[in-house]
């Protein structure tokens, strides 16, 4: 049995290294690949792809995980099978030329998306959208799933989890938000975010960026920020993790927080074990990813502690702008809640409203309930319905994420289930680390830092998520600890009664 994982796990690092060759190039197509590089890299990008489909699906490793499967591994080698027989069942199901015309479709679609959001035109997106979801319902069912076909989708990006637990969770999330987005509403306060309405030298918000993201413990020796169109982060291995964000006079916050964002996912990324490839080493999945994200930008970055240490240093580099603003002032503008129609505008408390318009419409077009013909008015109907606005333009309702045209269905839910799982590890984190909040208004993250780092970070993918957070915090996922932090937080920042 030895010989027969050592040899799997070889062919496994190499797998790990066609990847890591995959994302850098993603990476460098985002950032420095000048326009004319784009043919060359297309077809390099589809031979790496072709490449590791090639040497997943290899009737040697196929033979070597089927000899593993009677061999009850544990731990970390039993982690390591289980992803790779997973990544490879799915791989061997799927015809490749299943595979290539999804891959081609998606990439028209995606022009044709382009053209149609910026007519506003949605009959002109329709036909590929209906095509796409064609060839991904095909897919779900060669793959197969158990209960809603919905759960081939959402697995995908949220592995083991189903729908009959998240749909009802974010069914709760939907009753508690509306009540409360239309509370807020009825205070007719709005915030000065005039403030922010001016314009800030990018040069200086670089500076002030930079030194956050230092501040936060991202490490430069095993990392980098640069600038792209639309912020991720890319990690390969703990050793070199990239994050970008994109800086605009007019946008102190955009850049801002999405570097604290991006910092939240990099700081997972160095934080995972160094497993020399080994899928143990990896995350567990996008919604777990989102939540590292979100609890530093949220909890932290639009927190009134942080700016009562950061602000003067803000004021600093931009005295004209922000010399008379006060930390109140400053803390209100950064959390105005204003029910809108995009949603990578919206607030923490109307955000996800958007996701789950989206997730319901999602899961009645993927089981057949719901017609792509009819998503417009649906769209328009729902958003009118939870947020009490309504799109004048398919552009500002139904053709504004460009998610669906690159065929991500089933990714939207994992936005929810982050800030889900950020708001309950975060009570958990304030509950043993008491100071938190004292510490961050002192500039001092380490403390938080390293918890994440012990209690998930430093655990690859050891756990499954459900496992992960009834492990870290005691109980199954919730909505509670997001709403009671949102109604803390919102209930004196409106003062809600
Ligand atoms: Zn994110």
């Amino acid at each position: 049995m030895n010989s027969s994982y050592g040899e799997f796990m070889r062919r496994v690092v190499e797998l790990a290294d066609i990847g890591h060759a995959q994302a850098l190039l993603s990476w460098d197509q985002e950032t420095f690949m000048p326009p004319r590089g784009a043919g060359p890299r297309a077809r390099s990008v589809g031979t790496l792809a072709g490449l590791y489909h090639e040497k997943l699906t290899d009737p040697a490793l196929v033979a070597l995980v089927e000899d593993l499967r009677g061999c009850a591994l544990e731990g970390d080698e039993e982690v390591n099978w289980r992803f790779v027989e997973r990544d490879q069942r799915r791989a061997l199901k799927v015809p490749r030329e299943l595979v290539v015309e999804l891959s081609q479709t998606q990439s028209l679609a995606h022009e044709a998306w382009v053209a149609a959001r910026k007519d506003s035109d949605f009959p002109r997106f329709r036909p590929w959208l209906e095509k796409i979801l064609g060839l991904q319902q095909e897919v779900a069912h060669r793959v197969g799933f158990e209960g809603s076909i919905y759960n081939a989708f959402l697995d995908e990006y949220e592995p083991y989890a189903r729908v009959e637990t998240v749909a009802p969770l974010l069914e709760q999330l939907r009753r508690r938000l509306v009540p409360l987005v239309a509370r807020i509403a009825a205070t007719g306060r709005r915030p000065a975010a005039g403030i922010l309405d001016q314009q800030f030298p990018v040069d200086r918000q670089e500076i002030f960026g930079r030194r956050v993201l230092a501040d936060l413990g991202f490490d430069l020796e095993r990392g980098r920020l640069d600038t792209s169109v639309h912020p991720f982060c890319s990690g390969t291995s703990p050793l070199d993790v990239r994050l970008t964000t994109r800086y605009s006079p007019g946008q102190l916050t955009s850049a801002l927080f999405g570097i604290i964002h991006e910092a939240g996912h990099g700081l997972y990324e160095q934080g995972l074990p160094d497993a020399g490839g080994a899928p143990v080493g990896g995350g567990i999945s996008l919604g777990i990813h989102e939540s590292q994200s979100r609890m530093w930008e949220n909890m932290i970055g639009r927190s009134r502690p942080f700016w009562q240490h950061y602000l003067p240093q803000l004021r600093e580099l931009f005295p004209d702008q922000l010399g008379s603003v006060g930390v109140d002032e400053f803390w209100a503008a950064i959390n105005q809640v204003q029910p809108s129609l995009i949603r990578v505008e919206a607030d923490e408390v109307t955000y996800n409203l958007h996701i789950l318009l989206r997730f319901e419409l999602e899961q009645g077009l993927v089981d057949g309930s719901i017609r792509v013909a009819d998503l417009p008015e649906l769209w328009d109907e729902r958003m009118s319905s939870y947020l009490g606005v309504r799109p004048p333009d398919a552009a500002r309702g139904v053709l504004q994420d460009t998610h669906w045209s690159i065929g991500l269905i089933g990714y939207f839910p994992t936005y929810s289930l982050g800030n889900l799982y950020a708001a309950q590890f975060f009570a958990k984190a304030t509950q043993e680390l008491p100071g938190l909040m004292e510490q961050v208004a002192a500039g001092q993250f380490g403390g938080l830092r390293g918890w994440l780092n012990q209690h998930i970070h430093a655990k690859g993918r050891r756990l499954k998520a459900d496992e992960l957070v009834r492990q870290v915090t005691g109980a199954p996922l919730g909505v509670e600890a997001f709403v009671l932090y949102l109604e803390e937080k919102y209930g004196g920042l409106y003062e809600l009664a």
